[in-house]
């Protein structure tokens, strides 16, 4: 049996790489603790142990000789995969671990010593080079991370990464490069200096090493998602809160990463509203309850559109969703035109990127989000259902919110029973 262990001890004592956020958690060390755990999760059933702890498992400072000794004593005889930088990698250390089937592993992330640098690793070629052949010496194996697609990345790198790892390593992991909240490189993406990869451009990337025995790859080691760590309000009307570095992050996400939950293939889009969450605003609340007894409801995917973009409704508790306010009454003529010009904009990579059976909206007829909502479908010949009832809507127009005015509502009820009855 094969089991992974996440131990959370110490921190990463360099803990500058540009890319890595984990290596910037703290967590107490406590030698009896982890023994604790050890020993709580292995048992004599387990064949193969992975252990994992954003750092280094040789660096004493992070997990103290004694539990080493124990580890090292307990899989005598068993497979044991490990993590540590090189300058950790010493023979004292692998002393301890004679009789066990250990794989040392460690970051060579890009086989290039100025690249290494300006990912800030603090690791040289050299180094590398030398902690693998004493790890050998040990008769011990050696398994090299890289990353595929590092900002500084130029063509041929990975060729090259990928060949000296082949030379030095038993094993080779293609690791997909994310953004992590706590890494400098989220900066680099919010600033468009960088971008992940999508798991096609990842597949096309390392698509000559698929089948390689001894490269593994790895698109999703990491959960990944923008999460900003500055959470401060965005308010204000103008192009700098249209285009705000944080909107284009989240935008990107939702065309090359995000996937629409596979239930809800009607779409339904729906304004935004000043109370955030949009969910619980009174427009969101009035039009949920008006259609949520019914059937097609399940598969109802609602999507709003707003100056940060376009944002899939269960989306609305994350930042900056949940923390912005643009105030329309503040709009020149020119915002609008442009806010119309960058919202058909993304409409339009947005519904490239997801499909649907059926394509429904709810807006105010004069509303720039509606109306940039239905450009983007006449241009992409996607037939969309407006559920807005015109001569209804001209009798209640003056009224307050008249989107949730009860004639309204019956209108839109009935709309939705057509347009998904066709
Ligand atoms: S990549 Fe490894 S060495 Fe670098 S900060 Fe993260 S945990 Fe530390």
């Amino acid at each position: 049996m094969e089991k992974t262990l996440i131990l959370n001890s110490g921190a990463c004592s360099w803990g500058r790489c540009i890319f890595c956020g984990w290596g910037k958690h703290r967590f107490k060390v406590d030698a009896k603790a982890l023994m604790k755990i050890f020993d709580e999760n292995v048992d004599e059933k387990v064949a193969c142990l992975k252990i994992f702890g954003s750092g280094s498992f040789f660096d004493k400072k992070q997990f103290p000789m004694d539990f080493l000794k124990h580890v090292a004593k307990v899989m005598r005889g068993r497979k044991l995969v490990v993590e540590s930088r090189p300058e950790y990698v010493t023979p004292e250390k692998l002393e301890l671990f004679k009789g066990v089937k250990l794989v040392v592993a460690m970051g060579l992330e890009a086989a290039d010593d100025e690249v290494l640098k300006k990912l800030r690793k603090g690791v040289t070629l050299e180094k590398f080079k030398k902690a693998c052949e004493l790890i050998h010496k040990y008769g011990f194996k050696v398994k090299g991370y890289i990353l595929v697609n590092p900002p500084f990345d130029y063509k041929g790198l990975l060729d090259k990464s990928v060949k000296f790892g082949l030379k030095y390593c038993d094993e080779l992991v293609l690791i997909n490069t994310y953004p992590h909240a706590k890494a400098e490189l989220f900066d680099y993406w919010i600033s468009g200096k960088w971008g992940p990869m999508n798991e096609e451009e990842f597949n096309k990337v390392t698509k000559k090493y698929r089948g390689n025995k001894k490269i593994k790859l790895d698109y999703s080691n990491y959960a990944f998602e923008p999460r900003f760590e500055k959470k401060k309000r965005i308010v204000g009307v103008g192009k700098k809160y249209l285009l705000h570095p944080y909107f284009n992050v989240w935008q990107d996400y939702f065309v090359r990463f995000y996937k629409r939950p596979k239930d809800k293939n009607v779409v339904l889009f729906l304004p935004c509203s000043k109370r955030k969450p949009y969910y619980k605003s009174r427009t969101h609340k009035a039009i949920r309850r008006m259609i949520a007894g019914f059937p097609f409801y399940k598969n109802m995917h609602i999507v709003v559109i707003s100056n940060p973009g376009v944002i899939p409704i269960e989306y609305s508790d994350k930042y900056p969703f949940n923390a912005y306010d643009w105030d329309e009454r503040k709009e020149t003529k020119k915002i609008k035109e442009e806010y119309l010009k960058v919202t058909e904009e993304r409409v339009k990579n947005y519904l490239k990127a997801q499909k649907y059976k059926r394509y429904l909206s709810y807006f105010r007829p004069e509303s720039e989000s509606g109306i940039a909502l239905k450009n983007a479908c006449k241009k992409l010949r996607i037939r969309l259902h407006d559920l807005c009832d015109k001569e209804v809507y001209e009798k209640v127009k003056d009224k307050r919110n008249p989107l949730i005015q009860r004639e309204m509502l019956n209108a839109l009820k009935e709309k939705i029973k057509k347009a998904l009855s066709g």
